[in-house]
């Protein structure tokens, strides 16, 4: 396994420089050029897949499949979507006829951003460092890199990599952390894609904002479920489990808390109990099929958040804190001022692991918190009270419940019956709204997030003698009844 090495701070400006001379050679504009460069990227991920499986098991204990399901295989669509789309998502568009402006030929070019920058958490690396690069590559920026340091086999191996197959002149990594990254933001940037916290998105932004450098930001919060007491609670509770259990609930859309009808609740605690019974027969500590804590803090902050609550623990409750090991953890009768449901500032000052809360108020743990509410319009005035999340999750197969729980909130995405896969479906953008983030990647929507859309048009004189003439002085009247 490659080792992880930080850049020397030193070489940055240089690595940055090399960049904008890439972008500024005009090599990335023909389609031909970037076509070829996601070839390379298709090729760096089919030929190391194996190596990327065995870099997020390394940091993450990641079962193979998981990173298979949710991460290599994902890319390797996203990247065969932007090759198959690059010539159509590229044309200019040129506007239905106008009586008035059909001469200037108005049209809108699809032009790159230029140099811009992405950086990215630890949790899901390959799919939110490489998938943004696809974009990037087939809007034909030049791109740098700058991977999350808590991922260092993922990161150590992406160092590797790019020079293998990548052009340098287009793309460069540049691998550390606090401070490898501020040195990064003190320059300009045509474009930042930032994912992460909402705390350290706070700190991007005002980096960038110095340099007036976009940036679109893709963070995280917490993600309700929403449980219709007469759905079907079995196919509720696989899912739920599924997508709380996977990557050890370090995911930004997973199921943060669970909102349901208090007479329901124990009904539904069976149903999970099944669940988490079928998908681990042997103790979930010695399962191969369930990820650990990405550090032994982070899985310290889990303990000490479960220890604290005054719910009920109704399924897990084990930590293994050096192993950096902690159960899917179930809690009941969790009410909305326990510390699982509490915002980023009621966790005390001196909290050691605050810096480590993520957003506000997400989990970003194996942890899931029940919480009963008297009725569905409880669960939603609670919901619109908070932070947009990033996801909104119904389980009914009542169309009138999911609409009203739809059309009364707001969030990144709202699926009815399933849990993170709208990540993964072609077409659909992926973003936030609001403190869960802004802007959208995935597809089509990432090709956009490092595109200019420039207007254009070319004017021909003998415009002024038919319709645009009435613009020069003298007004006259004949002009103004135009
Ligand atoms: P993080 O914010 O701690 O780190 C993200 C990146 O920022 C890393 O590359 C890190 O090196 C850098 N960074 C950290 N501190 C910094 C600082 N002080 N100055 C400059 N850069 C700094 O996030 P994380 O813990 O790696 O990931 C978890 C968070 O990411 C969660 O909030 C999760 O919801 C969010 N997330 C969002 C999405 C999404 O697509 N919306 C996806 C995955 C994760």
């Amino acid at each position: 396994m490659a080792d992880f090495k930080p850049t020397p701070i030193e070489e940055i400006g240089q690595i940055r420089n090399t960049l904008k001379k890439g972008y500024q050679s005009g090599k990335t504009k023909p389609l031909e050029f970037r076509r070829n460069q996601l070839i390379q990227l298709g090729y760096m991920m089919k030929d190391n897949a194996q190596r990327f499986k065995e870099a997020l098991a390394s940091d993450l204990g990641r079962p193979h499949q998981e990173t298979e399901f949710l991460e290599t295989n994902a890319i390797l669509g996203e990247v065969k979507y932007a090759i198959d789309n690059l010539k159509n998502w590229t044309k200019p568009e040129k506007l239905p006829f106008m009586f008035n402006w059909f001469a200037m030929r108005p049209t809108v070019r699809k032009e790159p951003k230029g140099t811009v920058m992405i950086i990215s958490p630890f949790n899901f690396p390959v799919v939110l460092l490489i998938g943004p690069l696809c974009g990037a590559l087939a809007a034909g920026c030049t791109v740098l890199l700058k991977p999350s340091e808590l991922a260092p086999a993922f990161a150590a191996l992406v160092a590797e990599l790019v020079p293998k197959y990548l052009d340098p002149d287009v793309v460069q990594v540049v691998n550390g952390a606090v401070p490898e990254t501020t040195k990064l933001l003190e320059f300009h940037w045509d474009h930042i894609l930032y994912t992460g916290s909402g705390r350290v998105a706070r700190i991007v932004l005002t980096a960038a904002a110095k340099n007036l450098t976009p940036v679109t930001t893709e963070l995280g919060g917490k993600s309700p479920v929403f449980i219709d007491p007469n759905s079907d609670l079995r196919l509720a509770a696989r899912r739920i489990m599924w997508g709380k259990a996977t990557n050890s609930g370090q995911t930004c859309v997973a199921p943060d808390y669970i909102l349901i009808p208090r007479d329901a609740q124990d009904k539904f605690v069976e149903e999970l109990k099944a669940v988490y019974a079928e998908f681990y027969p042997t103790p979930i500590k010695e399962s191969p099929d369930y990820a650990r804590m990405v550090s032994v803090q982070h899985a310290k902050r889990a303990e000490d958040l479960i220890k604290q609550s005054k719910g009920t623990v109704v399924i897990g409750g084990e930590t293994d804190v050096e192993k950096k090991f902690v159960a899917v953890t179930i809690l009941k009768d969790v009410k909305f001022d326990d510390v699982l449901m509490s915002e980023y500032d009621s966790f005390p000052e001196s909290h050691v692991f605050r810096l480590l809360i993520a957003n506000s108020s997400e989990l970003f743990a194996p942890i899931l918190p029940i919480v009963p509410v008297q009725d569905v319009d409880e669960a939603i005035a609670y919901v619109n009270d908070h932070d947009h999340p990033l996801a909104l999750y119904v389980f009914s197969q009542d169309d009138k419940y999911k609409a009203k729980v739809f059309d009364n909130t707001q969030s990144g995405a709202c699926l009815a019956n399933e849990l993170l896969v709208h990540i993964g479906t072609p077409g659909l953008p992926f973003g936030g709204v609001g403190p869960s983030g802004s802007g959208a990647t995935t597809g089509k929507f990432n090709f956009d997030t490092f595109t200019h859309l420039r207007s254009t048009l070319d004017s021909p004189g003998w415009v002024d003698k038919i319709a645009l003439g009435v613009r020069f002085p003298p007004y006259t009247q004949d002009k103004s009844n135009w």
